[in-house]
């Protein structure tokens, strides 16, 4: 059955807003782990450009406290040239992100595969354009939406990031969330889930709710990763009442 057309099934009901669960079911230890190879309480994102992110970005990542948003053209240098988890060995090149710098949408995966290590682009191969089509079912060109992932060098083998690698990485997505102030973030698949909303929440449970990211009030919506539906298409359906409930939330 052409995507398309799984897509434009609209039986989907509206689903009411359900205050965020952020962190419901995560274990102490988890939590601990992250929190720990941080160096930090919890994310935050504070202000725009040219103000203090504070204690909002981990230690490892060596800005420190009163460290200032880079703009977009120096944290993607930075990005660049990055070495500060051993992911640096064995990328090609870092995938900074891509899109629209001013969209509503932000849609965050959890790292580059082989093609995106290649081409230094987010979600280009397979997943990626099933990505693209899922969008495009809703509405929404990629260029009206800003992709990125929370680990900007592949791992090896496409294995799952590590805990250091992820809390490594995390102050240059959280600094592009805070040079971007999007409307509203997508989080595809568990891993990615689970590192941006510090919780190991089924993701079955997590979709369906609005979180949100840290203390800022962007609102988190959560839904199945493509190349899961790859692999299961009969899920394809969730994910587009999953985007159906996140076009809710648009602003009035
Ligand atoms: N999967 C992801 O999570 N991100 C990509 O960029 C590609 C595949
Ligand atoms: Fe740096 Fe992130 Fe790449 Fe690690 S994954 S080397 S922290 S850019």
């Amino acid at each position: 059955m052409p995507l398309t057309g799984l897509f434009s099934q609209r039986n989907v009901r509206t689903r009411s807003w359900v205050m965020s669960e952020q962190g419901a079911g995560m274990t102490h230890n988890l939590q601990h782990e992250y929190l720990k190879a941080m160096g930090v309480q919890r994310w935050v994102v504070r202000g725009k450009v040219g103000e203090t992110v504070a204690d909002s970005v981990p230690e490892q990542v060596g800005e420190g406290a009163g460290s200032v948003v880079p703009d977009w053209s120096s944290l993607e240098t930075q990005v660049s040239t990055c070495k500060k988890c051993q992911l640096h060995e064995s990328r090609t090149q870092t995938v900074f992100g891509a899109g629209n710098r001013h969209a509503d949408w932000l849609i965050i995966g959890e790292a580059p595969g082989a093609e995106e290590d290649r081409q230094g682009e987010p979600f280009v191969g397979r997943a990626g354009k099933l990505l693209t089509e899922m969008l495009f079912a809703c509405g929404l060109q990629r260029a009206d939406v800003y992709i990125a992932n929370i680990l900007k060098c592949r791992p090896p083998a496409n294995r799952d990031p590590a805990p250091d690698e992820v809390a490594c990485c995390h102050a240059y997505l959280q600094q592009q969330i805070a040079l971007m102030q999007p409307q509203l973030i997508l989080v595809v698949g568990r891993i990615a889930a689970h590192s941006l909303l510090q919780t190991d929440c089924q993701l079955g449970r997590l979709r369906g709710k609005v979180h949100h990211y840290g203390d800022t009030g962007i609102p988190v919506i959560v839904t199945y990763h493509p190349a899961y539906l790859l692999r299961s298409p009969l899920e394809k359906r969730k994910v587009w009442s999953d985007l159906q409930f996140a076009k809710t939330l648009k602003k009035q």
